[in-house]
């Protein structure tokens, strides 16, 4: 449950939580044509301070998305990314939120009607160059995305008969709205199945990651996660556990992998924005492992709390203060 903030900058504005409001006739509605960004804030309650995890890698796919889309032709978006990010620690400070919690970006083209005002004409359809671009940025808090227990005891995940979209037709590694259609279909299915959580394969038939996470396997002490041509998102938290990992000593491969494989790894895990470092446990009612957390993912899920809440000095650059 989200409980609202007292302010979402609009185009950079501050407006009350409930005047957050666009128009029904809003290309990116229509279209899915938004780029979104989920990112943590972490509260550290012995120093009084909340951190923004990895908030410059997240801005970073946002305008690499902004590039592909093109939300940058004729100056469309205008926004410097340095400029977001002042306006992103301004919002969670101006909401003095103090407890775990999540940002949420959104640029998207706006109004298909006349906006003289944005120079834009506004013309009705699917060409997007004719709509303004708009953003917002929201903050508030929120808990365990897949459930504490999910958290605590591992997951329970199926295998969707649903495809990973792939690169050829819309590019999994941009973090586009109309993607969320794909994680959606698989995620339903999951729920409405009994599960926590869907993983979804590529269009070879190779494991790809869940519906908003992606995955991490353990065998024979290694870990490994998919690569970037298995139509990954590339995830900022799969980045940083692939940097911990090593820097625990273990070591840390991409590789394809098969439904077949994946049921007799030793340990698996999701790992994500909202889904931070969950176990999976059980696939489609196979026991991972003994069925139990293993000890290689506990481990890593520990070095993980420890981080993002600014209790270990050694990767302080992951983090942005956001209270003086
Ligand atoms: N895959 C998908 C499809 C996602 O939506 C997400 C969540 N952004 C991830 C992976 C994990 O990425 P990140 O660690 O950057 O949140």
């Amino acid at each position: 449950m989200v409980k609202p903030t007292k302010y979402i900058n609009m185009n950079g504005k501050l407006v009350p939580w409930h005047d957050a409001k666009i128009h029904v006739l809003t290309h990116g509605l229509h279209y899915g044509s938004g780029l979104f960004e989920g990112t943590r804030i972490y509260y550290n309650s012995e120093q009084d301070q909340t951190y923004i995890f990895r908030l410059d890698a997240h801005l970073n796919r946002l305008y690499r998305g902004i590039k592909v889309y093109r939300f940058d032709k004729d100056g469309d978006f205008d926004v410097s990314k340095d400029e977001m990010f002042k306006q992103t620690v301004e919002l969670v400070r101006e909401n003095n939120l103090r407890e775990k919690g999540y940002i949420r970006h959104i640029v998207y083209r706006g109004a298909m009607y006349e906006v003289p005002e944005r120079g834009k004409s506004g013309s009705f359809g699917l060409n997007p160059f004719n709509s303004p671009v708009d953003y917002a940025i929201v903050a508030f808090p929120l808990g365990a995305y897949l459930g504490e227990e999910a958290l605590m005891r591992g997951a329970h995940v199926t295998v969707s008969s649903w495809r990973r979209i792939e690169h050829q037709s819309v590019p999994p590694s941009v973090k586009a709205s109309g993607n969320y259609l794909n994680s959606m279909l698989a995620k339903m299915q999951a729920v409405i199945t009994g599960f926590d959580e869907a993983i979804l394969l590529d269009y070879r038939g190779y494991v790809s990651e869940g519906s908003g996470e992606n995955i991490f396997w353990i065998k024979d002490e290694q870990v490994f996660t998919t690569p970037l041509t298995a139509s990954i998102l590339p995830g900022i938290t799969r980045d940083s556990i692939m940097q911990v990992v090593r820097d625990l000593g273990y070591s840390m491969k991409e590789d394809n992998i098969t439904v077949a494989q994946l049921l007799t790894a030793d340990e698996i895990f999701f790992t994500g924005t909202a889904g931070e470092v969950t176990p999976i446990t059980r696939i489609d009612h196979v026991k991972i492992g003994n069925g139990s957390v293993g000890p290689i993912t506990k481990r890593i899920q520990q070095k993980f709390w420890e981080i993002v809440e600014g209790k270990d000095p050694k990767y302080e650059r992951w983090l942005t203060p956001v209270y003086e």
